[in-house]
């Protein structure tokens, strides 16, 4: 079982149909690899494999330690506190992505 104690903070239970990609990265003109969703605030950012790490910035930042992969298949939430990998089954849906600008 998840360790977790920030799964209070879960607010996004359903996943949006379809995100453009990182926030950040759009407004800034950047790229990103793969996309990960704030799950109190729904918002999108990019993994620690992508040059910004906007997620995980987020995550820090505003203090919002949960995200989850959006990318296909990928189904794992992540706390960033407490540094695990948990199956979330209260969010549900699937978000279509653009592929990343950084794979084109
Ligand atoms: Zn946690
Ligand atoms: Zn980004
Ligand atoms: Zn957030």
């Amino acid at each position: 079982m998840a360790d977790c104690s920030h799964l209070d903070m879960v607010e996004v239970t359903e996943l949006p149909a379809s995100v453009e990609g990182c926030e950040d990265c759009l407004r800034d003109g950047d790229v990103w690899l793969h996309l990960r969703i704030c799950l109190t605030c729904g918002h999108v950012g990019c993994c620690d494999s992508s040059p910004n790490q906007h997620a995980s910035r987020h995550a820090r930042g505003i203090r919002h330690p949960l995200m989850r992969s959006l990318e296909p298949g990928e189904e794992w939430s992540f706390c960033a506190v407490d540094d695990e990998v948990m199956l979330l089954p209260q969010v549900t849906g699937y978000t279509r992505i653009p592929p990343s600008p950084m794979l084109l």
